[in-house]
């Protein structure tokens, strides 16, 4: 073909009436075509994105969304119960089309009570993970209410987006897990002079999001990007997952419980009560005794407990979950050929430790990490093939000098 005779092969344009031709192997596209083409493929995509969006969000019933926190959480049989069947009600309503009737089902937003390492945030990555939506973890502490020293209740949302790659829609129906809310309990009864800006005030900013609101959101955050347009953020279907330790409510509850029991002169029903954990007969009273005001509670509707992990809990959460740290070391010297193992009695010497330092769920890694780190230096480079670690191994590595640091941090 002569040079003057080219054509766009998709709109026949000749090459002197567009701005760029671009040959392929037996064709041309002039500079508008691809505009349009590519057009066509971004609104493909999105469609698509929205499809996937429906069919990710497949709802299970909730034995099968029990069914999957247990491949990942060891015991908390009660909190997998109601956060299967909250998390199901959740969606339900998300999904449910718009009716004429007056039923309007409410939100049902969580709140977990339970000591720090007993597995919420893994509760929340786990629900989040199964749904195939963006989670957003934030830390109660940092937030503040707008114009003073921290962050805003809207970064919630900004953490949400990031989650969400900017997906508006995805981030719409996420989940989002605020740690620590015990820490912005009101904390005195007492209305001081001073504003108490880390409590009440941000639990007030926290309430509208918690409802379902039209938010705008710095889609980057905070107040160093003050030139950024907003994206405007409808919580309404985004699922809000609170937790806490809620140090010493315990005390309020056993006070509480005495207190009815002498009531009703049921002395032996008090001696049925498990002191050893106190917090499975919480109410929402004590979380208002605790100094979380009457509308966060009445926002937060499903209100349920972790248990204290023991030693057997600890045992199981080392080598059973889906990917139990067991697991994970021995993938780890899988891809250097080395086959770890490791005794039942370092097991147990693990989790002995981990009791006695008090070190929970979340110092079983730091231990193990401890008893593996000359093991994980030295075998990618040696001849040794194989590696078993027993507990005399484990004792050895594990020196007082790492078991007081571990005690710091904990
Ligand atoms: P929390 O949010 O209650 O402070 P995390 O969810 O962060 O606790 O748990 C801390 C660590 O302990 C995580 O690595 C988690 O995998 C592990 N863990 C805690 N509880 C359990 C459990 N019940 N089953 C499995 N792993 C657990």
């Amino acid at each position: 073909m002569a040079k003057e005779e080219l054509e766009c092969s998709f709109c026949g344009r000749k090459k002197p009436e567009t701005n760029l031709l671009i040959a392929g192997l037996d064709a041309h596209i002039c500079d508008r075509c691809i505009e349009q083409a590519h057009g066509i493929v971004l609104e493909e995509s999105k469609q698509s994105d929205n499809a996937d969006l429906s069919s990710e969000l497949v709802l299970r019933k909730p034995q099968q969304i029990k069914g999957f926190l247990d491949e990942y959480i060891i015991g908390q049989e009660y909190t997998k119960k109601v956060m299967s069947v909250a998390v199901y009600n959740h969606y339900k309503r998300l999904l449910q089309p718009a009716s004429d009737d007056d039923i309007e089902i409410q939100k049902s937003n969580i709140i977990m009570v339970g000591q720090t390492g007993t597995g919420k945030t893994l509760m929340a990555k786990t629900v989040a993970r199964m749904l195939n939506v963006p989670l957003a973890i934030v830390d109660a502490t940092v937030l503040t209410e707008a114009g003073y020293v921290g962050e805003d209740v809207e970064s919630i949302l900004t953490r949400l987006l990031q989650a969400a790659d900017y997906n508006l829609e995805k981030a719409e129906k996420g989940i989002v897990f605020i740690d620590e809310i015990d820490k912005i309990a009101r904390k005195s009864d007492n209305p001081s002079i001073t504003r108490d800006v880390s409590g009440e005030g941000v639990q007030q900013a926290l309430l509208k999001l918690l409802e379902g609101t039209t938010v705008n959101v710095p889609p980057k955050g905070g107040r160093k990007h003050p030139d950024q347009k907003f994206i405007e953020v409808n919580t309404e279907h985004i699922l809000f997952i609170a937790g806490g330790a809620f140090d010493g409510i315990d005390r309020k509850i056993s006070k509480r419980l005495n207190l009815s029991a002498i009531g009703y002169k049921a002395a032996h029903d008090n001696d049925a009560v498990d002191l050893d954990n106190l917090l499975q007969y919480i109410i929402p009273k004590d979380l208002k005794d605790f100094g979380l005001i009457p509308e966060i509670i009445g926002r937060l509707p499903v209100l349920t407990y972790m248990d204290p992990l023991d030693a057997k809990t600890l045992r199981a959460i080392l080598t059973e979950p889906k990917n139990a740290i067991i697991k994970q070391y021995r993938k780890l010297f899988e891809m250097d050929d080395v086959e770890f193992s490791i005794t039942d009695g370092a097991l147990d010497y693990i989790v002995t430790k981990a009791i006695e330092y008090k070190l929970g769920a979340r110092g079983l890694r730091s231990l193990c990490e401890d008893i593996l780190t000359d093991a994980m230096y030295d075998l990618p480079s040696g001849d040794e093939k194989k590696l078993n670690v027993t507990k005399s191994y484990a004792e050895d590595k594990l020196t007082k000098t790492t078991l007081k640091k571990l005690k710091a941090v904990s």
